[in-house]
């Protein structure tokens, strides 16, 4: 069964799953994407609303959702879901069309991690912690916090001094092209 959407109304749906390429309007609501997913019990909307939400097309509410920025990209949910919904590429979707349409919430620092994670992963091929890291600390002005693991971690090998010299750059590179001008070409009401 699958919900028919009014075309009139169709903006964030069909932004979703032009970014995505997930149809979340073969959702069935049995909510085990919810029963299994560790953060929604902490948040105010939880995954099966979210694609609720989205079906109805109520984009603020939906953007404005802490889940959209409190999600693990886990997978847990996607790997009980009955219809294969992948939840995390929606998700991640969902950023992208928050941080589109400025509406990125304030409060919190998840959205600046978010763009010094992939920042650095744009320019070394992979992710770069302690690049990450510093440019994060800069960001937040909150330059000791952690720092006592830091030893520890080194030690354990948990973060490396220094990037992957490893990565494909070049193909990484033309992911984050191709990505962000797809994006350009996409009309978000
Ligand atoms: S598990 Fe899948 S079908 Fe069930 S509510 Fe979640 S997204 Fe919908
Ligand atoms: S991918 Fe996100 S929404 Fe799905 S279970 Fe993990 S944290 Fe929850």
């Amino acid at each position: 069964m699958h919900l028919v959407i009014n075309k009139r109304e169709a903006g964030i749906f069909n932004a979703v799953k032009e970014i995505s390429g997930v149809d979340v309007a073969g959702c069935l609501q049995c909510k085990k994407c919810t029963n299994g997913c560790p953060v929604a019990k902490l948040v105010k909307v939880p995954p099966s609303e979210i694609i609720r939400r989205l079906q109805f097309n109520e984009c603020d509410s939906i953007i404005n959702s802490d889940l959209v920025w409190m999600c693990a990209s886990c997978d847990t949910c996607f790997s009980r879901c009955p219809m294969q919904i992948d939840m995390a590429a929606v998700m991640d979707a969902l950023r992208i069309i928050s941080i589109r349409k400025n509406t990125v919430k304030q409060k919190g620092n998840i959205p600046l991690f978010n763009k010094w994670f992939l920042k650095t992963v744009s320019i070394f091929g992979r992710t770069y912690d302690l690049g990450m890291i510093a440019a994060y600390k800069v960001g937040t002005s909150n330059y000791f916090q952690d720092v006592d693991k830091f030893p520890m971690m080194l030690q354990k090998r948990k973060i490396a001094l220094f990037p992957s010299f490893k990565a494909d750059k070049k193909y990484v590179k033309k992911i984050f092209k191709n990505r962000k001008s797809r994006n350009n070409n996409q009309d978000i009401e």
